[in-house]
């Protein structure tokens, strides 16, 4: 096939394959560079639509897409929606038996795949190997490539393998990369340790305008997730928690208050993971309680909100967490449950994972001492009364208006307090302290701890000692974080921070400057009515009929319904109440294939619709 007419055919692809009539930010240059033999870089957000920069490519190209993926769930969850789509793919990793495994390597040589998902340790297996260089092979594409990077937030040893792969293959095919984390190093480590020829680099803005985000500091947290349920009922969302532990007790607690809820995390069967996540992707458990472990890939496109019940240990892993919800571009919240114990759990976490892992010691701390800053960020972004948003852009390199009117710091309702007095007695404490104490350790001098360590430095006869003893230790961090932000104190990188001056200080303590901090009205007092119900949807009743249909369909197929079609789809049927099939065709998701499978269907409903009303 010439180059011009792939050119010519990419739209054509576009809406008959995947329904879409034009390209979103970014895409069509990636698309554009891979089709025309180039390698190519994308760095998108979650949500962002990067699966397509290489799937349909795939579709133009002679021979296989390989695209290379870190989890079975997202493999299984993609190959069946390219099924749908009527595109020919299948994936190969560890959950295959050896002659399922064998059969589908078969398949593949017979010419039976355009896309083939691979783990990366099976690469370079003898057989996945013979059969890679006995077949032509377009594109290698590399999804969720920050993995090969150890200033990536989830590396992984296994994406080293790659490229010793790519260098075996008989003719170099064609090298993609993707990924959500946007950060320079690991933009740079991609390039260079995937060896990319000089290759098209697409990196679009990380703002996803329709989510909302809210950080809350509530007394009770269990409480804050019941109050939000409350609020926004029948709605599809994921909560993330730090442990297994508290996966399950706030699953259990919920379910005994006959929420919809159900579990996820490394610690349960494989098939009770399989079951629950089924139970979620199909909206029979429309809760998910889950550790992080749950949801790389997850492309549900109804997650309407993504509550964090623990801080997560970094920035990266928030924004692609929180990602998860508003994929369809509806409106979506993203609320994140702060409170001071979280700090302490990631610094254990940090401190203590990957041991095992097959780093080498010097290595391992580095990747520790990332760790350790990104933590702090992290910390900062619960702490700030500033843009929530612009925090988050700011982080990924991206400048970002300073109020965005949909978070909670622009939001929210400010006071400002005055906390001069409180500000001088902790900097003049740290001061005393000698600057060589992190802040878990000023609090307890604050308070007037006795404890052994503060007693063994002295501490306890410091005239500080004890100074601020009526003020509770969660106040006490946010003040301290208060005074960190605004440039009062600093914290040092090491591996035990600890809290020092600048010379900003001075003018609090020696020439009575003073010192504000904003307080959000508290949130408990008054539930805020949810303002992402399914805003825009032009005809309700409509809607809801479809749906039901959409579940009987899925249903019928064992499918999750948004594999059937996404609920921006249907929004769209209601806003353009198709009665012919083309203008079926015309509605955004609805390509070839899914107006054959279900265009009838849908036009009866939306005919007999239009009838009664
Ligand atoms: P990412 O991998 O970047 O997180 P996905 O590739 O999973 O995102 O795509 C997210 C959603 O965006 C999917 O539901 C997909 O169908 C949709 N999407 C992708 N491209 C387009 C497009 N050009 N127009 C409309 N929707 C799109
Ligand atoms: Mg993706």
């Amino acid at each position: 096939m010439g180059g011009e007419s792939q050119m010519m055919e990419k739209y054509q692809v576009l809406e008959k394959y995947f329904g879409y009539t034009e390209f979103r930010e970014g895409q069509e240059p990636l698309v554009d560079s891979i089709l025309s033999g180039r390698d190519a870089v994308g760095i998108m957000p979650t949500g962002a639509g990067k699966s397509l920069c290489f799937q349909l490519p795939a579709l133009l190209l002679g021979g296989v897409t390989l695209v290379v993926s870190p989890l079975i769930s997202l493999m299984k969850d993609q190959v069946s929606a390219l099924t749908q789509a009527g595109i020919p793919a299948a994936y190969i990793n560890s959950s295959l038996t050896l002659s399922q495994f064998r059969r589908a390597l078969d398949n593949a040589r017979a010419g039976a795949y355009k896309i083939l998902y691979v783990a990366p340790e099976r690469l370079l297996t003898d057989e996945f190997l013979s059969f890679a260089c006995s077949c032509e092979i377009s594109l290698v594409s590399v999804d969720e490539a920050h993995c090969v990077s150890q200033w990536g937030q989830d590396f992984r040893p296994s994406y080293l393998k790659i490229l010793d792969f790519i260098r075996a293959l008989p003719s170099r095919p064609v090298v993609a990369a993707f990924t959500a984390t946007a950060t320079a190093q690991v933009r740079e480590d991609i390039v260079r340790i995937l060896e990319l020829r000089s290759p098209t680099l697409v990196t679009t803005g990380f703002d996803r305008k329709n989510l909302y985000f809210e950080v809350q500091k509530p007394r009770n947290k269990f409480e804050a997730v019941v109050r939000f349920l409350t609020a926004n009922p029948n709605q599809s969302g994921i909560i993330y928690c730090a442990t297994r532990k508290t996966v399950e007790e706030v699953c259990e607690r919920l379910c005994s208050l006959r929420y919809p809820a159900t579990r996820y995390h490394a610690g349960l069967s494989a098939e009770e993971r399989r079951q629950n996540q089924e139970d979620f992707l199909y909206d029979r458990c429309p809760v998910m309680i889950a550790t992080n472990a749950f949801g790389m890939g997850i492309d549900k496109s109804n997650v309407s909100f993504v509550l964090h019940y623990n801080m997560p240990k970094n920035i990266e892993s928030y924004y692609q967490e929180a990602g998860r919800a508003g994929r369809d571009g509806s409106p979506a919240q993203c609320i994140l449950l702060y409170g001071g114990q979280d700090v302490i759990t990631n610094q254990f976490l940090i401190e203590h994972a990957g041991e095992n892992e097959e780093l080498d010691p010097e290595t391992a701390e580095q990747v520790r001492e990332r760790e350790r800053i990104r933590l702090k960020a992290m910390t900062f972004y619960c702490h700030s009364s500033d843009c929530l948003r612009q925090y988050i852009l700011r982080y990924f390199g991206e400048q970002g208006e300073p109020f965005c009117g949909n978070c909670s710091s622009c939001n929210g309702e400010f006071e400002l307090e005055d906390i001069t007095i409180e500000a001088q007695k902790i900097l003049s404490c740290v001061k005393r302290a000698g600057e060589r104490f992190g802040v878990k350790m000023i609090i307890d001098v604050l308070r007037g701890s006795e404890n052994e360590r503060l007693v063994w430095f002295g501490l306890n006869r410091l005239t500080t000692h004890g100074i601020l003893k009526e003020v509770k230790e969660p106040r006490l961090r946010d003040l301290i974080h208060a005074l960190i932000l605004q440039g009062y104190l600093r914290v040092t990188d090491d591996q035990y921070p600890v809290l020092k001056l600048t010379r900003k200080a001075g003018k609090v303590l020696f020439q009575g400057e003073p010192v504000q901090m904003k307080v959000v009205e508290r949130q408990e007092k008054k539930p805020k009515k949810a303002k992402t119900q399914p805003a825009g949807v032009e005809h309700p009743a409509l809607f809801e009929r479809l749906k039901q249909l959409r579940h009987e369909i899925a249903s019928a197929q064992n499918l999750p319904a948004y594999i059937v079609l996404t609920n921006a789809a249907l929004t769209d049927m209601c806003k353009r109440l198709p009665t012919t099939p083309a203008e079926f065709l015309e509605v955004s998701g609805v390509g070839q294939v899914k107006l054959e499978r279900y265009g009838e269907q849908f036009l009866n409903e939306i005919r007999s619709y239009l009838e009664e009303t």
